[in-house]
């Protein structure tokens, strides 16, 4: 490969959009993770895109919102120019609506959606009958429907990366040396290490477990219901999501815990109750300390740059984080929140 210009370490959903947002620009890009693509948080199967709620607006919302409209022409692009799914697609979602306050609070989001989210999506209550049996049980017959939250499948997204980086010339490896500006986008590992190496928490990594049902939901919206994210996916299958769980033996494995989120959706979602379970996995979202994306100049390395921190919502900040990094990295804008910078939790 000719001189690279940007190499990132770490082949998760922040290391290769960020690549990708760099290789669309015409900078030769090389991604190494000895551990190959997706094998952090990035490989798991749950996929929702969903909004912060539209209210007490501050620059964390403001960001994930404009990421979340940026995400159909951001997940397009990469499955055109890879010719492999992401998953994507802007399905919606329902929630049941608990009693009158609940109710209340729905109402005045509606209003505060439709000037917070500039006409671009909405969120409004609606009878639950509009939905037929793809609707959790909801107490008072209403449920929140809101149009901006999507869906898209981690691993599939990963993969689909990949193709589009190789498409346009990058390099994925295992390993390889750094050349040109460095990034290092490496999840949990890479928050640990830093607390490690600093001698104070910066970070960690809070595990999630999840599942897939076999149960094609086709297009339908996706839900959230006591607690329980449940993503119909564009293959036929259903995620079920999460558990946050801080201490932990053993980061990969399931247990107990899941089969009560998993119950809890069968409860939620009659349509799902003889539905195979066909895959349970775990994983470590990465959490900054200050529990916003970590992103900037690296706190070690002089010179070099940092991009972790995705926690909950990874995957729906990084079509924006992406295009703030390759602003940085190539043409030395720097554009980061405040909030955002290593600083937050130092
Ligand atoms: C159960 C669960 C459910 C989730 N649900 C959602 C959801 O619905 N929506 C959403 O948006 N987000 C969700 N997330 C969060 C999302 O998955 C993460 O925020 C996101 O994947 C983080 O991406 P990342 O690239 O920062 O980290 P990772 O995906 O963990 O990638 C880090 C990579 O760095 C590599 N690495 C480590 N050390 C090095 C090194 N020294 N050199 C090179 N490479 C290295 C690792 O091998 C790994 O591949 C969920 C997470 C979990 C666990």
């Amino acid at each position: 490969m000719a001189m690279v210009d940007v190499t990132i370490r770490g082949a998760g959903a922040f290391g290769l959009s960020i690549a990708w947002a760099c290789a669309r620009r015409g900078a030769k890009v090389r991604v190494i993770d000895p551990n190959g693509p997706g094998s952090g948080a990035s490989g798991g199967l749950v996929g929702a895109l969903a909004p912060h709620v539209p209210e007490n607006w501050n620059d964390k919302k403001a960001f994930q919102f404009d990421s979340l409209i940026h995400a159909e022409t951001f997940w397009t692009d990469v499955a055109t120019t890879g010719g492999v799914s992401t998953g994507y697609g802007r399905t919606g979602r329902l929630q049941p609506i608990a009693d009158d306050k609940a109710l209340s609070l729905a109402q005045r989001r509606a209003k505060t959606a439709a000037d917070l989210w500039q006409g671009k999506a909405i969120w409004q209550v609606r009878p639950a009958s509009d939905f037929g049996a793809w609707c959790p049980h909801s107490p008072t017959g209403l449920v929140i429907h809101d149009t901006l939250t999507a869906r898209m499948h981690p691993r599939r997204a990963c993969a689909a990366l990949v193709a589009a980086l190789t498409a346009k010339g990058a390099e994925v490896t295992t390993d390889a040396k750094d050349q040109g500006r460095v990034l290092h986008a490496t999840g949990a590992d890479g928050l640990i290490a830093l607390s490690t190496a600093l001698g104070k928490p910066i970070g960690n990594g809070v595990k999630g477990q999840a599942a897939l049902l076999q149960h094609d939901a086709a297009n339908a919206p996706q839900l959230f219901a006591d607690t329980v994210h449940i993503i119909p996916h564009a293959d036929g299958t259903v995620a079920i999501g999460s558990t946050s769980e801080r201490d932990y033996d053993d980061p990969t494995s399931t247990d107990d815990q899941l089969d009560t989120v998993i119950a809890r959706a069968m409860a939620a979602v009659p349509a799902l109750q003889n539905a195979p379970v066909i895959e349970r996995w775990a994983g470590l979202r990465p959490r900054a300390k200050s529990r916003a994306p970590m992103l900037g100049d690296h706190p070690l390395y002089p010179g070099q740059f940092i991009a972790n921190g995705g926690f909950k919502i990874g995957f729906g900040m990084a079509p924006k984080v992406a295009e703030i990094m390759a602003d940085l990295l190539l043409d030395g804008h720097d554009a980061i929140p405040d909030d955002f910078r290593p600083a937050a939790s130092l």
